[in-house]
């Protein structure tokens, strides 16, 4: 590699580690560049290269597997994707009604018993970037936002970074949108069970249908898992372009780890992954805005 580009490549980890937190590198410590450039394979990958996800194409608004049961809200005005709205508020007013139709009250799952609200999700209904995650905690049952807590801060880091990266001022959450696989917090924290994810099905897809994002970023096993319906545990599935279809459009799917998780194991390693996956997920979204502007 030539200086100019290791120099390059070096201040640009370094910015993106003052952008996720680290405001330190040890002194002295030799770089591994051959590594740092080999957790990245995915920058590039262009879209024909999605995987498809094993399983079955859902119907729209249905759970992959489970009978159709069509995207309704007001089932006259309502269908499918030739009449959501272009328009930021059109498609808020969609969101916002069902959610006051139906999320809001739900009693779809034994969650409901321990909740204190649901929270339905939040950010631009006509983001290029939607992030999945599990399900809200305890600081996001009792404000009734998504990742408002320290996975939260994290993931606005990392959001900001994604804008740093496609040079776009002030990116932050307000850009996306943001959800989760279940509306209520399940008690402890545990993982969702595969019922609970299937009972809340019917909302993430028509959340999705509305506000068809250019690229799904799942945070975590439990969403990727569930959006790809497969087994396939996240270590494995993260960093490889899959794809969802959904009302009759294909997503590009990024799987990658949960906030929390970074958290927890917040080595280098898995940093560099993290920020690999969602630069991969940025470039593909401005590709593919570019394509349809
Ligand atoms: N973890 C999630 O998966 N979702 C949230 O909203 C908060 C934490």
């Amino acid at each position: 590699m030539d200086p100019d580009r290791i120099q390059r490549a070096l201040r640009q980890h370094l910015k993106t580690d003052r952008m996720l937190g680290v405001e330190a590198v040890p002194y002295l410590v030799e770089i591994d560049l051959q590594a740092v450039h080999n957790v990245t394979p995915v920058r590039e990958a262009p879209p024909v290269k999605i995987k498809p996800a094993p399983g079955s194409t859902p119907a729209p608004g249905s759970a992959p597997g489970s009978p159709a049961s069509p995207l309704q809200l007001h089932p006259s005005s309502f269908t499918l994707d030739t009449s959501v709205p272009a328009d930021a508020a059109g498609r808020q007013a969609l969101l916002d009604a069902f959610n006051d139709a139906e999320v809001r009250a739900c009693t779809r799952c034994a969650l409901c018993n321990s909740r204190t609200q649901t929270v339905f999700g939040e950010g631009d209904p006509t983001a290029d970037v939607m992030f999945i995650g599990e399900g809200p905690g305890r600081d996001e049952d009792i404000q009734g936002r998504p990742f408002v807590g320290r996975s939260g801060e994290l993931l606005d880091k990392q959001i900001q970074a994604m804008g740093q990266h496609a040079k776009i001022p002030g990116f932050d959450r307000r850009n996306v949108y943001i959800a989760n696989v279940v509306k209520c917090r399940p008690p402890q924290n545990r993982t969702p069970t595969p019922e609970e994810a299937e009972a809340c099905w019917t909302y993430l897809s028509r959340q999705i249908m509305i506000i068809q994002p250019k690229v799904i970023i799942t945070l975590g096993g439990p969403a990727a898992k569930r959006l790809l319906n497969t087994d396939q545990g996240v270590t494995r599935l993260r960093g490889n372009w899959q794809q969802v279809e959904l009302g009759g459009r294909t997503y590009p799917l990024m799987p990658t780890f949960h906030p929390a998780y970074l958290l927890r194991s917040y080595t280098r390693e898995n940093r560099m992954k993290v920020w690999s996956d969602l630069q991969a997920a940025m470039d593909q979204a401005i590709r593919a805005r570019s394509v349809s502007e």
